[in-house]
């Protein structure tokens, strides 16, 4: 997508702190963290929001979530974490290419909005 934002990222056309990545997935660090450990994971198929997840696509889901752990500590997170996905205008999402934020390094809220 050639005006997507992360998918720039994907290429490289825009540098990250990239915590992991393999051939099917990008793991980097919030330009703008709202948590001490901010890491947003992304596939490297454009896939738009939850919304635009199918039986067809469902997998690469899966694939994220399998190396979600891996990512927390890779990223320094040890004593939990939150992961969150924004899907559309009134959740907030502001870039639509599917990302899982995943929030940590400190006790987080309670309240999850
Ligand atoms: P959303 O609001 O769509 O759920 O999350 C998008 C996230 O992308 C935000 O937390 C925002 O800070 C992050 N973000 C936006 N632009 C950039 C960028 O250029 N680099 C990085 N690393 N993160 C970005
Ligand atoms: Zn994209």
């Amino acid at each position: 997508m050639e005006n997507c934002l992360f998918c720039k990222i994907i290429a490289g056309a825009i540098p990250s702190s990239k915590v992991y990545e393999d051939e099917k997935i990008l793991a980097f660090r919030d330009i703008a963290p709202q948590a001490p450990i901010h890491v947003l994971v992304i596939p490297k198929t454009h896939i738009a929001s939850v919304d635009e997840i199918t039986a067809e696509n469902s997998g690469i889901v899966a694939y994220i979530f399998e190396n979600i752990p891996k990512i927390a500590k890779l990223a320094g997170i040890e004593n939990g974490y939150r992961v969150i996905s924004n899907c559309g205008k009134d959740a907030c999402q502001t870039v639509p290419h599917l990302h899982f934020h995943i929030l940590g390094g400190a006790q987080l809220s309670g309240q999850m909005c």
